[in-house]
């Protein structure tokens, strides 16, 4: 090790989850040290774009919130975290408020809540119309670097665990500095960038998962990968671009390829349908046509309500006001992740998970549209909380656990978990992801496996119905990669 550097608690990882631990404990007078591999702007937080779902409408309620999750997760939904998290949503909000976020609001400040896939009704709070990640980002990011408390490691990289008797005291860096701390949290992100087709920045490996592994941590649900319905291709440049769910909310139409001699094709599908639903009738269409795109009719929506989303398809040439975009699913949001209990403790002492890196159970099979970020928010909180209540290290410094790789995967394992699991996965397909190189898609591979059913995102044309001997089990997997089958309240 080069030097060491001490705090009390180690936040790695700068997007919504990171953020918002790190300046709970520095409110809570703690030092913390927080790590951020990428710039802002390649954070998946700073790319979001619908909103936070939260109860917040004088008809709803937390209850009304839970019952939406759950129906969208598919009988995998763990109800003690996805309670929490309808709860508590609410407060997160407001207190994003007093830390200055503006969102979109009438004359007389009443949110305006948007609609999206899956929810009963209006529940998204949002920010710049369909900009809420970077206005949220970069509020909470500005705050950060003025909080005197927070050191800012900006460039770092966390390599892997500091472990001692089993416990975890911080994490080495790439560069080979040791990050001392009583606690560690991973807020680094999800995993949809190893896919070939995703809608993610390209820092999304899942390296926080990796880290987590390699230290003893469990992992489970991999094999739940959300695809979003509506990502752009076909067009040089934005390749992959997400086009909010919201948009559809406000009532832009999917339409499959059109006949001979007409502009536009047929509906097909509820576009409002919980996303599993809607990604695989489109699947569906595209493998039964022959064709690589369907279209999305925005032509009636008021370009000024998601000005963000209307100018980067106007810089691809495209002008949603006058013509049809070309769009098919796209890898989009690991629900799997690191195990984590209802504070965000993983299952190695002294190492905490939040945001898209960590698996409360909350999402199922098929996570409800705009709960990441209130996840992000919810478990943020809970987990800087408890991470303050670790016993501080001590005695000579702890050893690193093996090194995750932080290479990027090959282009070769991208297009294999795209072409072995992706959409539809068969028995063949899973097994030949057994041999990838990278240790990820390998377990990803013996999750998908172990589940031997279809699913919300988790689709089998080998086993094509829901197992109901397998509701709220979830494929757990520790250091001998054969993942168990575990009951979740
Ligand atoms: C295009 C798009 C639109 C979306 N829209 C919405 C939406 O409207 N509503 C919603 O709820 N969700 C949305 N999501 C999902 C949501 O944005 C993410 O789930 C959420 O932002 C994840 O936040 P996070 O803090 O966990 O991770 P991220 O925001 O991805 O941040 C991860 C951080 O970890 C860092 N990092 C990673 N590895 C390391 C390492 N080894 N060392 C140091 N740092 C590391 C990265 O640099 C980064 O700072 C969207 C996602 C995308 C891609």
């Amino acid at each position: 090790m080069q030097s060491e550097l001490s705090c009390e608690l180690a936040v790695v990882g700068a997007g919504a989850a990171g953020l918002f631990a790190a300046l709970t404990a520095a409110a809570e007078g703690a030092s913390v040290a927080l790590v951020s591999a990428t710039p802002l702007a390649q954070t998946a937080s700073y790319w979001a774009q619908g909103g936070i779902a939260a109860a917040l409408a004088v008809e709803d309620s937390p209850a009304r919130h839970l019952a939406d999750t759950e129906r969208a997760g598919r009988n995998a939904v763990r109800r003690s975290a996805a309670r929490v998290l309808c709860d508590e949503a609410p407060a997160r909000v407001r207190d994003l408020e007093r830390l200055g976020v503006h969102f979109d609001a009438d004359r007389r400040g009443v949110l305006a809540l948007g609609l999206e896939g899956g929810h009963s009704l209006r529940r998204v709070v949002h920010a710049g119309g369909s900009a809420t990640g970077r206005r949220v980002v970069r509020q909470l990011s500005a705050l950060a670097v003025d909080e005197p408390r927070i050191a800012v490691l900006e460039g770092a990289r966390a390599a892997s665990a500091l472990m001692r008797d089993g416990r975890c005291e911080g994490v080495a860096l790439a560069d080979g500095r040791a990050l001392r701390a009583r606690a560690t949290i991973l807020a680094t992100g999800g995993a949809a960038a190893l896919w070939s087709r995703t809608t993610n920045p390209p820092g999304s490996l899942g390296i926080g998962m990796a880290l987590a592994h390699a230290a003893g941590a469990e992992l489970a649900d991999l094999e739940f990968l959300q695809f979003h319905p509506t990502a752009v291709i076909g067009v040089a440049g934005r390749e992959g671009f997400l086009v909010t769910e919201a948009i559809r909310g406000e009532g832009a139409t999917l339409h499959g390829p059109a006949p001979p001699g007409s502009a536009l094709g047929e509906r097909f599908v509820d576009e409002l349908a919980p996303r599993d639903e809607v990604a695989r009738a489109i699947a569906a269409l595209l493998a039964q046509t022959g064709a690589t795109a369907v279209s999305l009719d925005m032509r009636a929506i008021d370009p000024a309500r998601f000005p963000n989303v209307v100018s980067a398809l106007r810089d691809a040439g495209l002008d949603p006001a006058s013509e049809p975009i070309p769009v098919a699913p796209a890898a989009h949001y690991m629900m799997g992740g690191i195990v984590t209990d209802l504070h965000g403790a993983s299952t190695v002492p002294g190492l905490y998970a939040v945001g898209e890196t960590a698996c409360t159970g909350l999402h199922g099979a098929n996570r409800l549209a705009s709960n990441s970020l209130s996840e992000c928010f919810v478990f943020g909180a809970r987990a800087a909380a408890a991470a303050l209540a670790e016993p501080a290290p001590g005695g000579p410094p702890a050893p690193p656990s093996p090194a995750a790789s932080l290479e990027r995967p090959a282009r070769a394992t991208q297009e294999s978990l795209w072409r072995d699991a992706g959409i539809v996965r068969t028995r063949a397909g899973l097994e030949r992801l057994l041999d990838d190189p990278h240790p990820l898609a390998r377990l990803i591979a013996v999750c998908a496996l172990r589940r031997e059913e279809s699913r919300g995102a988790h689709q089998r044309a080998d086993f094509a119905a829901a197992d109901p001997a397998l509701n709220h089990r979830h494929a757990v997997v520790g250091a001998g990669e054969r993942p168990r089958l575990a009951l979740w309240d």
